[in-house]
């Protein structure tokens, strides 16, 4: 039964018995951590899931055996009989295989390499034929169930708090390294496990690489920064890029902070259930192209949010195979940006939830650009 307060863990092992029973598996084995932990609960360093047509088992060594035992018996864990590896993860999973009279079973090709799979054949021989597939855990990870499009909606409204008091670290004279450590220090004050990914503080020249890294250069007037922070709220991942400016910048900055708003205002009119990623980057594209600023956009529009920080789906050019469909339940990025080498960038990102007819904007922080 889906509720609010846990994960459906037996609907989505459904789900995933319902298309092996489609594909013609008679199991399937999962290997992405991230994978085990959207299907089971559980979140250890080490361990592989087997499912049957009928049952699921977790595999764990002496670790976490005892802490899966006892969150099983506590509903912490899905409806999984925990099997303990006394060797080797190879030999378990064969012989598991072989007590439930296992022939073909699913393997997750994008997590298992070479040698592990080289691993399972020779422990079972030629009883099971592990059959490679692609993304079928992460297909059912693409639209959010209740669960978690409740929680991600709180994470949004958490790190949009963080985002209102970026004026009281922005500062001239800090340095890109300090203002970071406060925006991480107020991620963890608002009930964040940790941040999503290394905080972004890029001031000046430094706001002209997307990804950068903060640095000890000191803010100073005149200087755009870029503000690109997200926080990881029981296990899910939210995402916010903000602007700010140390006193009055010049008509370039203000010309390239207005472009990106509008870019960002157009991707977001543009979402809807059954548009492509790539029409949603095209009508960003659009905005910043009109403004000769085509050049200057050096990434994508958006990412999916989830259990990962950046997962299915991309808003990105056709080009680069961004042409998934938008469903109603995906959450993602918006974040078109341009950045002009030696003189600065400017991203705008908010995080949002496609809904039957356009999307809702979860993250409620304002976006103008933040003058201290
Ligand atoms: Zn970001
Ligand atoms: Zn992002």
């Amino acid at each position: 039964m889906s509720d609010h307060r846990r994960p459906d863990w037996s609907g989505r092992l459904h789900t995933l018995r319902t298309e092996c029973a489609r594909t013609g598996l008679d199991g399937f084995v999962v290997s992405a951590p991230v994978n085990l932990t959207y299907l089971t609960g559980f979140t250890g360093s080490a361990g592989l899931m087997l499912c049957s047509q009928a049952e699921t088992w977790l595999l764990v060594d002496g670790r976490y055996d005892l802490a899966v035992r006892e969150a099983v018996a506590a509903g912490r864990l899905g409806p999984v009989h925990p099997e303990r590896v006394e060797r080797r993860y190879d030999l378990s999973l064969a012989a598991l295989a072989a007590r439930l009279g296992l022939r073909t079973v699913g393997i997750e090709a994008g997590h298992v390499t070479v040698a592990v799979l080289r691993a399972w054949q020779e422990a079972a021989g030629k009883a099971v034929e592990w059959r490679p597939t692609d993304g079928v855990v992460e297909r059912q990870r693409l639209v959010k169930d209740a669960f978690e499009v409740a929680l991600l909606r709180r994470a949004a409204h958490l790190l949009s708090d963080v985002a209102r008091r970026l004026g009281s670290w922005v500062g001239a004279g800090r340095t890109e390294r300090e203002v970071a450590r406060s925006i991480d220090s107020a991620l963890d004050g608002a009930g964040f496990s940790q941040p999503a990914f290394p905080t972004i503080v890029a001031s000046g020249p430094n706001s002209a690489y997307p990804h950068a890294r903060p640095t000890d250069r000191r803010l100073r007037t005149g200087d755009l920064v870029v503000l690109d922070f997200g926080g990881v709220l029981d296990g899910y991942c939210v995402d916010l890029t903000r602007m700010a400016a140390l006193g009055q910048v010049g008509p370039r900055a203000q010309s390239l902070v207005e472009a990106v708003r509008d870019a960002q205002a157009a991707a977001l009119a543009a979402i809807r259930p059954g548009v492509a990623g790539s029409d949603v980057d095209a009508a960003a594209r659009r905005v910043l192209d009109a403004r000769g600023l085509g050049p200057a956009f050096l990434h994508g529009t958006g990412h999916g949010l989830g259990l990962e920080v950046h997962e299915a789906p991309r808003l990105g050019r056709a080009e680069s195979g961004a042409s998934e469909m938008l469903q109603a339940g995906i959450v993602c990025t918006v974040e078109p940006g341009a950045y002009l080498e030696g003189f600065g960038g400017v991203r705008l990102e908010d995080d949002v939830l496609v809904t039957a007819d356009g999307c809702e904007v979860l993250t409620d922080a304002p976006r103008d650009l933040l003058v201290v």
